[in-house]
This record gives C-alpha cells, structure tokens and sequence, in this order.
C-alpha cells in the first residue's frame, strides 16, 4: 500500500482507522505455506484473535485457512463467516466445562490444557475426539506476558505429566487424534523451535491414533527496518524434514499444523491518527492524535513498538517527537521518535497494526471504536463501522425516574 492510498481512506472514511492490506496477507499465507511445500497435509489454522472481523475472517477461509479459536465466540463468529466447524480448532484455557462441551457439540475440534478438564471429558464423551496441549517448557518468547512456555506458565499440560495424561486416557478409553504446543510469541531463533518440536515428537509417540501435530506458532515479524524476523523458510526447511521422518517412523499419515496470528495480519495493518495538537514543552515536542490506548494498547500493555510515519508530510525534514493519545492516563505510543515534521491536522500511520490492535481496542473515556477498511484490489472496502453515541448506550440500563431522584 502506498501512504498516498492511506491518506485517501483517512479522507474517505475519517479517523482514527484501521486499514487491512489483502495482499499482504494472502502472500504471507502464500509465503507459509511456500515454506512447507514439502509437507503433504499441511494445515493452517488463523489465530482469530489476533484480528477478528468477519470480513478477515471469510478473506482467510477463502484462501484456505482454517481456524483458531480460544472462546465459543470466535467459534460463532468462525461458522458466522462460513467455516465448516471442522475447520476450527478450540484452543480454551481456563474456561468452563460447559463451553468446553457446548464447542464439542458444534463438531469442532477440542483442545485440551489441563488435566482434570482432560479426565473430566474423557469420562463422560470417551468417544469425541480431542487434542491435547502440551507444554515442553521452552521459553522462546521475548516478552515475559507473550511467552507461554515457561515453566510457571499456566498454558498446557506439562511435559512432566506424560504419566498422568497416559494414566486419564487409558482409563477413560478416550480418543486422542492431535497434540499441540504453543510457545509463546515472538520466536527469534528457530533453532529453540525445533527444540521444542523434538519434545512433541516424543510426545506423540506415547499416542497410536494421532491424526495431526499442531506446532502453535509465535513467529515473529519484523517491527522496524532490520528488525530480526523468524526464518520462516529456513523452519520449513528444517521442520518439514523432520517431521516427514517422524512420519515415517510413527507410520501414520500426519497432518502438520501451524496457528499463525501475526505472521499471517500483523503488517497488512495500518492504524491511521490524525493529530489533534502539537505540544511544546521545556523537554519534549508532543504529537497528540484522536486515539489513545483504548484504540492501540500494545505499546503501553507490551512496550511494543509502532513504527510511526507522518503520511501526510513523508518528505518532511525528521524531527524528534513523543506521541501521545488523548486518553486521561498516561497514554504514550512513542517517545522520542524521529518523524518527518508533524503539524496539526496530519495523519500519523503506526505500521503493524493488523495483530492485536483492534481486537484489543475498547471503549475507555466513552470514546467510539474506529472503523475498519480492507483494502483490495486498489479499492477500500469498509468491514466495519465507526460506533456512534447508540453503541455506547447499547446494553445499558438507566434508573427508573423514582429511583433515580428517591
Ligand atoms: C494467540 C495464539 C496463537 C497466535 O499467536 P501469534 O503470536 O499471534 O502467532 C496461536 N495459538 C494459540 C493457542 C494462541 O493462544
């Protein structure tokens, strides 16, 4: 996309915005699914979460993704947008047994992470399939709220419980047809994920009737001009060799699968802001923008950092500022940042904004969820509108006037 086609949909649809470049994600599928060409049944189960509006959603079926889903509402939003409920993989932690057993009931696949909801199910549904999460104690992430392999993880069920997850199953006679992993986010460095990947090699092998090995994902992408990214072809590479001999050696057909959320969203995003003030302190140049944490929360929950462009002055001569949102509370998205000269009524574009951005926005300070635009095909297609004062009104009960005044 061209920051020329970005100030265009700010002008045409208004701000703040969220943009979706359908290119990008289409050849990052493309460019994942390149990476393990080799592998016969290969399946890719979108992360829903990361982003998950209907228009994403059916962009992705179409190509032939499949889903990811951690709530029974991405289940419905995935069969709302077309997905067949074996398409979809639940993934749940910590949620009920009832939603655990409502999900099993669509026909989607079941994922599970904890050892009393695994001895639970498997007594009374022996015969529904179900996969189970492991977790092999690797660390790979690089952020300590993203990685969730570690040891006091609450993500999976240990390694070191083999025993006990054997012990549920064969007293249960439940069926077992997938293991998982999911290491966390923000994988630098392959070589830990093929160290973990031996672990569920292992894993699989205390399992006769193992359908798929599902590997989670975690890949990380770039964020800023040479930032490190996971070696997604030199993975494939290697893990497609190595599964195929593990194929061999379990002698079964196996299907691997993959649950990229960012890898496949997070750089088709754009988050466009348009600057409300310029500010200058003793200290600091202040950029303010029409949005704040409520809309964009990953810098200030990670530390995550935007790459930041003023797209309405691109050729403008750098200078450093902080940018901030309008949000009462500390609200800062950039400190000290080199930006091409801000003035009042430019539009800011924060690069990476496709993963966890609008999933995560609220409605904090009573302010309105910006719209979203999926660019394709040269054209911007609005997939979801700005709210208005009727959506922050939706769902709330005001007091009877006798009550209000007693
Ligand atoms: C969030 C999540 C993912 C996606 O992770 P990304 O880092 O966005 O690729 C995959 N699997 C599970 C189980 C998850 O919870």
């Amino acid at each position: 996309m061209q920051p020329k086609d970005l100030v265009q949909l700010a002008e045409q649809f208004g701000s703040p915005l969220y943009v979706y470049d359908a290119a990008k994600i289409k050849s990052q599928y493309h460019r994942l699914t390149a990476a393990f060409s080799k592998v016969e049944r290969l399946r890719i189960n979108y992360a829903t979460k990361a982003l998950s509006n209907l228009a994403i959603l059916q962009l992705l079926r179409q190509i032939g993704s499949n889903l990811d889903t951690v709530s029974i509402q991405e289940v419905q939003l995935g069969l709302h947008a077309g997905f067949q409920p074996e398409q979809i993989i639940y993934t749940p932690n910590g949620v009920s047994f009832e939603e655990i057993e409502a999900v099993a009931q669509m026909g989607v696949q079941i994922n599970i992470d904890n050892l009393s909801v695994l001895e639970h199910f498997g007594t009374k549904h022996p015969s529904v399939p179900v996969c189970i999460r492991i977790n092999p104690h690797v660390m790979a992430g690089g952020n300590s709220n993203i990685s969730v392999g570690h040891i006091d993880s609450k993500f999976g069920i240990s390694i070191h419980q083999m025993p006990h997850i054997l012990r549920i199953v064969e007293n249960t006679r439940m069926h077992i047809n997938g293991i998982h992993m999911h290491t966390g986010s923000d994988i630098l460095d392959i070589e830990v994920f093929l160290y973990a990947a031996e672990i569920l090699f292992d894993a699989a092998k205390n399992f006769k009737t193992l359908d798929f090995l599902d590997f989670g994902s975690g890949f990380k992408v770039p964020y800023n001009k040479g930032d490190i990214e996971t070696d997604i072809e030199e993975l494939g590479k290697k893990l497609s060799k190595r599964f195929l001999a593990f194929e061999k050696e379990y002698g079964r057909e196996l299907t691997l699968a993959f649950e990229p959320g960012k890898f496949l969203v997070s750089e088709a995003g754009f988050f466009l802001a348009k600057v409300n003030v310029v500010k200058q302190t003793t200290s600091t140049v202040f950029a303010g923008i029409d949005s704040g944490f409520n809309h964009l929360i990953r810098p200030m929950l990670y530390g995550s950092q935007h790459h930041i462009e003023n797209i309405s002055n691109p050729k403008g001569k750098e200078r450093f500022y902080t940018v901030v949102g309008y949000i009462c509370e500390t609200d800062t998205f950039a400190n000290n940042r080199r930006i091409a000269e801000i003035n009042e009524g430019d539009i800011l574009c924060f690069r990476n904004a496709g993963a966890y951005c609008f999933s995560m926005s609220s409605n904090y300070n009573s302010r309105y969820k910006p719209a979203e635009v999926l660019w394709k095909d040269g054209q911007g297609i609005l997939i979801r509108e700005r709210e208005s004062f009727e959506d922050l009104l939706k769902n709330q009960i005001m007091l009877p006037l006798e009550v209000a005044t007693a």
